[in-house]
């Protein structure tokens, strides 16, 4: 069956889409650490990163360079935080996470987005591509 991700990259699924091209994907994380918190994920559906061939492997790595580029400049922050993780869905997924402090890396502390505001910060990092 297709992953949740499968299903967003073919539209089955809504998303705040940030970019997308050939073979990844970016969007919105709908439980965001904080505002702008965006995954990247190759189209290619493998479950664990280190699972990947090397060259979508270091595609989606260069991919992941190229959003969080443009997060960075769309959001207060004194970096982006990258974490992959998994544990919930089974299909590679980059996590980029603006941080000030250690504990915005946690996935603990969540914060709450309006639609208005999902739609907001995710026009701003695109109009930074
Ligand atoms: P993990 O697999 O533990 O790295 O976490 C999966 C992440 O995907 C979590 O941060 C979820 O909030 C996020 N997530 C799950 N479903 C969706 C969705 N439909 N749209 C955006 N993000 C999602």
């Amino acid at each position: 069956m297709a992953s949740i991700f499968t299903k967003i990259i073919l539209g089955e699924i809504p998303s705040y889409k940030i970019y997308e091209d050939e073979k990844y994907y970016a969007f919105l994380d709908i439980n965001p650490n904080a505002l702008g918190h965006t995954l990247c994920i190759p189209k290619k559906e493998v479950d664990k990163l280190f699972d990947l061939d090397d060259e979508t492997y270091k595609g989606l790595m260069i991919f992941s360079k190229k959003i969080a580029e443009a997060l960075k400049k769309a959001v207060d922050c004194q970096r982006i935080g990258v974490s992959v993780i998994g544990l919930e869905v089974p299909h590679v997924h980059v996590h980029l996470i603006p941080i000030n402090k250690m504990d915005d890396m946690s996935f603990n502390s969540k914060i709450k987005l309006s639609d208005d505001e999902f739609v907001d910060i995710m026009k701003k990092i695109k109009s930074y591509l």
